[in-house]
């Protein structure tokens, strides 16, 4: 499975890029639907990955899944400090094959988030997507 990054700045136009804040704000991910085989793309794509068709839908997934991966950040770069510690979590959204990436306030030590820990989106700012515990 691979591991997608979503950086906005590249993959979005600017009302894509709107959409995507707007679904995260009420704890969704926009995503791109493959009209012929379903398979779902973080990013926009001229091609589908699986089939090859170049014809896409929007679809929102709800933004809820488990923690997959994560690095804990003690020295935060220029701007972050008031946010440290904190995790850069790869979340594994439910009933689709897509991971995410974003910021979980106050994890200080893997005690503080196990593997396999249920986790949502619950919002997008300076910081990316906002990830907290369900
Ligand atoms: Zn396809």
């Amino acid at each position: 499975m691979q591991v997608v990054q979503y950086i906005y700045s590249k993959v979005y136009n600017l009302s894509a890029k709107e959409e995507f804040i707007n679904d995260a704000k009420s704890g969704k991910i926009l995503a791109r639907k493959c009209t012929k085989c379903g398979y779902l793309h973080l990013a926009t794509t001229y091609y589908c990955q699986n089939c090859g068709n170049r014809g896409f839908e929007n679809v929102h997934i709800e933004g809820k899944g488990t923690v997959a991966t994560y690095t804990i950040i003690t020295v935060a770069p220029a701007g972050y400090e008031k946010y440290t510690p904190y995790a850069w979590v790869v979340l594994k959204l439910d009933g689709a094959d897509l991971r995410i990436s974003g910021f979980m306030q106050n994890i200080k030590s893997p005690s503080d988030l196990p593997l396999g820990t249920r986790a949502e989106i619950t919002g997008y700012d300076e910081r990316g997507l906002l990830i907290e515990k369900l």
